[in-house]
């Protein structure tokens, strides 16, 4: 029997608002445990918590990106359930009315194809604090208690670990495109949830699902599902499916690459959800919701631009847009006087692969203006492609300008016709049997005089000169 998978995601992503949604402690990540914390997000009795707006702002801007309906009333509710990294006993967060509802993720394939993955919600809440395990001891940082989170729950229409990907980094790019988030997966700033399920290829019942919980990195995420839909296929296939799929959450282990069960998964009734009567309903005036509306230009908008501003291709132009960084980066190169073709070479090709070890194009050692200008170098046939290679591992290296570099390596190009006449009268003059045998119709000899002439001249002779004049001599 053939299956489909039927993959549906939560996403937890941290807002980075400086002070937590309820109470004014920063959210900043890696301080000392407990320094973060006031009577609020300790959870003291009395403590009142009051809605920080700029939570609210960030929830706006992206249901604004993904088409959906942002709600003008939306209420908080209290989850209830006991862990010890939440000490109120509740986490709150919104149920009945989310402050985003509906909206749509479009996810890009290599082929250019694409497909549109429904978000059902998006709503927010409190994060609760860390559980950390020392050997027999555990010991609770309740420094993340109270960093807003938006949860940003999809449809079930992703039928591959492939389509969670992309569907994840689009999410992910959109996050960093509207500065909501850092979405910083080592940080656990941005986690997901998996519900995944199967049934027969044709059939339109939604089985059982299994939660996978807390994953959080793309490598997991992809295994993880694997594994996931393997069980549940053999489970199927040999008659223990409704013994062994059942609703419940599971955990998946990095160092066994398996899933296994961590607890039944509760139903909404079992969170006993009512209004919190500490909190008004967030009603949103218009004239906000004009100001929270407003949002910069998002991946898709910004790929559909560059391939008809720039004329690049469709496949480029998805790499370039995937992040925010990037594509900032490559227009920065083009206001410094770089063709954008070039460019897109220079950027995609040759400096991805020259950063390595958690170097990103924020931090490389060459900026866009630097490789902005040394491409400009090659089109003003001041360097040719080749010397620009080595300029730019120099530079990766050395903090020195790109024209200091060119003149440290002697890497100028030579286009002056004398020059280059000189060398090649030079290298004709030392191989005239092979000049007989060309001009006898060894047509292929040519290739010889113009890499000898491109060695003699170190690498620096203007190729297209060395080709002309050589004709001209050899004519
Ligand atoms: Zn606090």
């Amino acid at each position: 029997m053939k299956f489909e998978v039927v993959i549906g995601l939560e996403v937890h992503t941290q807002l980075n608002t400086k002070t937590k949604i309820f109470c004014s402690c920063p959210t900043s990540f890696g301080d000392e445990p407990n320094t973060n914390v006031c009577p609020v997000c300790l959870a003291l009795p009395g403590a009142l918590p009051v809605l920080n707006i700029e939570a609210v702002k960030k929830s706006i801007a992206f249901g604004t990106a993904i088409n959906a309906t942002v709600h003008k009333k939306s209420i908080f509710n209290r989850k209830n359930y006991f862990y010890p990294d939440l000490p109120k006993g509740y986490q709150i967060s919104q149920f009945e009315i989310p402050i985003v509802e509906g909206g749509e993720i479009i996810i890009d394939f290599d082929d250019g194809s694409t497909k549109k993955i429904g978000v059902t919600r998006a709503h927010l809440e409190e994060d609760a604090g860390k559980n950390n395990h020392y050997g027999a001891e555990s010991h609770v940082d309740l420094n993340r208690a109270g960093t807003p989170l938006l949860e940003i729950v999809s449809e079930p229409d992703m039928r591959s670990a492939d389509e969670v990907i992309r569907y994840l980094k689009k999410v992910h790019a959109i996050l960093r495109y509207l500065d909501i988030s850092d979405a910083n997966m080592q940080e656990g700033s941005f986690r997901c949830d998996v519900n995944i399920s199967i049934r027969p290829e044709g059939d339109q019942k939604l089985y059982t699902r299994a939660e996978i919980k807390n994953l959080n990195s793309f490598k997991f995420i992809q295994k993880a599902i694997e594994y996931e839909i393997q069980r549940q296929t053999e489970a199927w296939e040999d008659g223990r499916y409704d013994e062994e799929v059942v609703q419940e959450t599971r955990l998946y282990n990095v160092e066994k690459d398996e899933t296994r069960s961590m607890r039944g998964k509760e139903d909404s009734a079992e969170y006993r959800y009512f209004p919190d009567p500490d909190l008004l309903p967030v009603i949103i005036p218009d004239e906000m919701m004009d100001e929270f509306t407003k949002i910069p230009e998002l991946p898709d908008a910004k790929k559909k631009r560059f391939v008809e501003e720039y004329g690049i291709k469709e496949y480029d132009a998805n790499v370039i847009t995937a992040s925010v960084e990037m594509a900032n980066f490559y227009e920065a190169m083009i206001a410094e006087g770089a063709s954008a073709k070039l460019s897109t070479t220079w950027l995609t090709v040759e400096l991805l692969a020259r950063l390595s070890g958690g170097i990103t194009v924020l931090t490389s050692p060459v900026d866009a203006v630097k490789l902005g200008t040394l491409v400009k170098r090659i089109e003003d046939e001041t360097i040719s492609g080749k010397a620009a290679k080595d300029v730019l591992d120099y530079l990766m290296e050395n903090e020195l300008s790109v024209d200091e570099v060119i003149d440290k390596l002697g890497l100028k190009q030579v286009s002056d016709d004398g020059a280059i006449l000189e060398i090649i009268d030079n290298i004709l003059d030392a191989n005239q049997d092979k000049v007989e045998q060309y001009k006898s119709g060894k047509d292929k000899l040519f290739g010889f005089f113009v890499g000898q002439t491109m060695k003699a001249s170190k690498g620096t002779a203007n190729p297209g000169k060395v080709n002309e004049l050589l004709k001209q001599r050899l004519g």
